[in-house]
């Protein structure tokens, strides 16, 4: 009798890839144009708050979007409720590192949470990568973040070793020197696809023009990039918050599953040493072909077909007995 082999899946639902958006600053006038956008086409995005100016007027050196307001914890609450995702964008959006990683990591973490009511566990460096330094990331470990972004342009990929460090590409008119990349609404896509990849877009405040050609896109070029990712993702694609998609890494990498001694098709799913700040434990099983039935813990779930794939969601929040049967080498 063959071996029988239940893995996990690369991402929930066998979906082929992901697709993230993050609005860095989080000011308040995403409302005309991103936030829309993002809603008629059924995508979450992302927003990366300077912690110590919430809710105020931007005031950060020679930032090109001085001026502009910052969404404070009713906004920020009421963007959550929608289904997007807050990250810490640092307290002063100056330097980030071992020397000032209390106040930039720690407290506006503290502040963050009491303010929207939720987790943080996602770190965005502000500036560029200099804030991604050896001492920020130990102290994003230190203080129970799971992921920190990044701004080096490629794909996240499942396998990725450092689950802290997460890539994004720019969706910006221009991009930076010395290539001013041309402004691309397929960038990364076709990668992602065959890869199984995970692509997160960074900008700040699409408008009718770019505050900054590399720094933003404008609102008519936001709507081309996500009608772009929907028609090309069709059913391939999951539309994910950034915490879902870097709780389900955890997850996955974190699950055993091992067949039980002497009982056929039987198996025990479990998640041991699983970071405790990961929320969403759930995660999709492939079954192997010919199976029929499926039982956790006792309890018939129903097998839903994707392509070949055979897949069932199970919640690994505590360990779990999986019996499945069926034909071709499963218990009968
Ligand atoms: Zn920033």
């Amino acid at each position: 009798m063959q071996e029988l082999r239940v893995t996990v899946s690369p991402w929930p639902g066998g979906k082929r890839w992901v697709y993230s958006i993050t609005f860095d600053e989080a000011l308040s006038d995403l409302h005309r144009f991103a936030i829309p956008i993002l809603d008629e086409f059924r995508v979450p995005g992302h927003l990366e708050v300077v912690v110590g100016q919430m809710g105020q007027v931007r005031k950060i050196g020679a930032s090109s979007y001085n001026g502009f307001k910052h969404m404070g914890p009713d906004e920020l609450r009421e963007m959550l409720a929608r289904g997007w995702g807050v990250g810490n964008h640092s307290w002063s959006h100056e330097a980030t590192n071992a020397q000032t990683a209390d106040l930039e990591l720690g407290r506006a973490k503290e502040v963050l949470e009491e303010a929207i009511g939720e987790p943080i566990t996602i770190y965005c460096s502000s500036g560029d990568n200099s804030n991604m330094n050896d001492g920020a990331l130990a102290a994003c470990r230190r203080f129970g973040y799971l992921g920190a972004m990044s701004l080096t342009d490629a794909l996240n990929r499942p396998e990725d070793a450092d689950l802290l460090w997460i890539n994004r590409t720019f969706l910006h008119t221009q991009g930076y020197a010395p290539f001013y990349s041309e402004f691309d609404p397929f960038r990364n896509i076709p990668h992602a696809r065959r890869d199984r990849g995970w692509i997160i877009d960074y900008l700040h405040c699409p408008l009718e023009q770019p505050v900054h050609p590399n720094k933003d896109c404008s609102a008519a070029q936001l709507r081309e990039r996500i009608e772009t990712v929907r028609a090309e993702g069709g059913e391939d694609l999951w539309a994910a918050r950034v915490e879902e998609a870097v709780d389900y890494r955890y997850t996955r990498r974190a699950a055993k599953i091992e067949a039980v001694p002497g009982r056929a098709g039987e198996f025990t799913v479990a998640v041991p040493g699983l970071h405790p700040a990961v929320r969403k434990r759930t995660v999709t099983l492939e079954l192997p072909e010919g199976t029929r039935a499926a039982d956790v813990d006792g309890r018939r779930v129903e097998i839903v077909k994707r392509g070949p794939l055979l897949l069932i969601d199970v919640d690994l929040s505590r360990p779990r007995t999986l019996r499945i049967s069926g034909d071709q080498g499963v218990a009968q």
